[in-house]
């Protein structure tokens, strides 16, 4: 009776073959992930002189689209709104922050940068690991994680999630 031996390099030489394959589907997740990605937006003064300290603090900060920006408390805010250190606004005069004091007269706006997430997304080569393969999709930056889930700031003022990442995913798995 003849004997087989597995070739004990089969399911690496495999797994190899599969490589580009499985970098192909990230690659398709971080495509997708990066049409789901919100803006980043940016905190812009007039830069004159008459821009309170506040907000002068704040000129260039830069958040996610669907999170909220931090900035410095004005003393009459802290003693009659309640806001702590920080007020969190989604967006220049933000009512919604509770704060008065710090909307008052405001001239800021929020710059929209479209591609402020998407460019920070990208796919790693696939690793094979014995007859393991591994294909990784990244976003790198400091809001990743509060842009993709969400996060409540204090005095319970919730951003919600864009979930860009979780939904590419789900998009690229029902087309194959
Ligand atoms: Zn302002």
């Amino acid at each position: 009776m003849a004997k087989f031996t597995m070739n004990p390099t089969l399911e690496q030489e495999l797994a190899a073959l599969i490589a580009p394959k499985i970098h192909e589907i990230g690659r398709e997740v971080e495509r997708q992930a990066k049409v789901f990605a919100p803006p980043t937006k940016q905190w812009i003064t007039v830069a004159d002189d008459k821009v309170r300290p506040t907000h002068v603090a704040a000129h260039g900060q830069e958040v996610p689209g669907n999170l909220r920006f931090k900035i410095n408390s004005m003393r009459w805010d802290r003693e009659h709104r309640g806001v702590g250190a920080l007020t969190y606004m989604k967006e220049p005069r933000d009512e919604s922050s509770r704060a008065v004091a710090n909307l008052k007269n405001c001239r800021c706006h929020a710059r929209s940068i479209p591609d402020g997430i998407s460019r920070n997304i990208r796919t790693l080569p696939a690793i094979v690991t014995g007859s393991t393969l591994t294909v990784k999709v990244v976003a790198e930056g400091e809001w990743v994680i509060p842009a993709e889930i969400g996060t409540v700031y204090p005095g319970n003022l919730e951003a919600k999630g864009a979930y860009y990442m979780a939904r590419a995913t789900a998009a690229v798995a029902a087309r194959r």
